[in-house]
């Protein structure tokens, strides 16, 4: 049977190949392949398309968030307040720099929950950088995170690698903290053909920071300032990016935001609760979630397999709980049941733009026919 594809790369190069082709080509012949003009190009578009002043491209998810916890200032030792529902990335850039995560659980959404978070910052004025993520693409309350970093005059390094184009309230992910982090992992809204990622901020001092470390700290050529990184986005893929799929990425998204009400209105199995969303944000449907309330999540996965619709899990397992973290020092504050609930029965159901009507009346199909 024909296979739903949880993401459909073919058809997305089906469609692009010519445009992405000629992207390539035009790097190719400039004869300029590193923090060249494409790149700079890049991150003026990423940031008008974001509403951010400032855009700086870097090689992966992973380091946008590590390179601005040490714009920021943040270094080994100090604590920083994290979600256990995420990509391990998110930790793992806290943890690179020798500084040590504290994890809160979550709320109904899967996201840090902002009741015990403001709890933490209250009790345990040692904790004052924080990095929430907006997960699954569904922007955290914007509002309520601004009071946060004002009430207690945090750094706030916002996770958006899931986020691109979510907007709560009117106002899009990564607005509040200091700076916010994407990603450009092929899967993500708007994925390169390989690795990359960016920091946008308003700061044009933090701006200039992370041009410096992102470029093994070099102020000038050869004169280095800082202790930096090899972390640099190529010309290629920044004018993949720009030249191909951001033009594209406002449709695609419209398309994740279609598929996700069709999905609500004809889901009717009562086992299977898709993840709400909550009053004022606009997901922008990385992900489709959905809880397995009768607590089978192994069954379900088994049959929709078995329906040829690729499912995956966000995520099978806390990040408190990957045997990595029992070697490093790190805090949990409460019991984070909510974050191991969601790891228990969440399961991912296909939602990229290249997904056809029927294959969206498949996967609902399979979704009320299981028992
Ligand atoms: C993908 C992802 C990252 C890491 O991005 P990379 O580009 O893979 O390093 C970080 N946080 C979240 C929430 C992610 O989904």
């Amino acid at each position: 049977m024909l296979q739903v594809l949880a993401n459909d790369f073919k058809r997305q190069w089906q469609d692009t190949e010519s445009a992405v082709l000629s992207a390539v080509t035009a790097v190719g012949t400039s004869g300029w392949y590193i923090l060249g003009k494409e790149v700079e190009e890049f991150e003026r578009a990423l940031a008008a398309f974001w509403g951010a002043p400032e855009a700086v491209g870097v090689a992966s998810g992973l380091d946008a968030i590590e390179l601005s916890l040490r714009a920021a200032g943040c270094k080994a030792g100090d604590k920083v307040l994290t979600t256990p529902l995420s990509a391990f990335a998110t930790t793992l850039a806290i943890i690179k720099i020798g500084a040590i995560p504290v994890f809160v659980d979550c709320d109904d959404f899967g996201l840090v929950d902002l009741q015990e978070a403001t709890c933490a910052f209250q009790s345990r004025p040692d904790i004052r950088t924080f990095v929430p993520v907006h997960l699954y693409g569904q922007p955290l309350d914007l509002n309520r995170l601004a009071e946060l970093r004002d009430a207690f005059d945090l750094l706030i390094v916002e996770d958006c690698a899931q986020s691109i184009g979510a907007y709560f309230e009117g106002r899009p992910s990564g607005s509040v903290g200091l700076f916010a982090a994407t990603s450009f992992y092929p899967t993500k809204n708007l994925g390169a053909l390989g690795d990359g990622g960016a920091v946008l901020t308003s700061s044009d001092q933090g701006a200039a920071t992370i041009r410096k470390l992102r470029d093994y700290g070099q102020s000038a050529k050869y004169s280095h300032t800082m202790i930096g990184y090899n972390s640099r986005l190529d010309e290629f893929h920044a004018a993949i990016l720009r030249r191909v799929y951001l033009p594209r990425l406002p449709h695609w998204t419209e398309r994740r935001r279609a598929i996700a009400n069709l999905y609500r209105d004809g889901i009717a199995n009562p086992n299977i609760r898709p993840m709400p969303i909550a009053a004022g944000s606009s997901s922008c449907y990385h992900l489709f979630p959905v809880i397995v309330e009768n607590g089978e999540k192994e069954s379900f996965v088994a049959h929709m397999r078995q329906c040829g619709i690729g499912v995956a899990e966000h995520y099978p397992l806390a990040i408190i709980d990957q045997p990595a973290l029992a070697g490093v020092p790190h805090e949990i504050l409460g019991d984070c049941a909510h974050a191991r609930r969601i790891c228990r029965l969440e399961v991912s159901l296909p939602i990229h733009p290249y997904l056809t009507d029927d294959e969206i009346v498949r996967v609902m199909a399979a979704c009320n026919s299981w028992q």
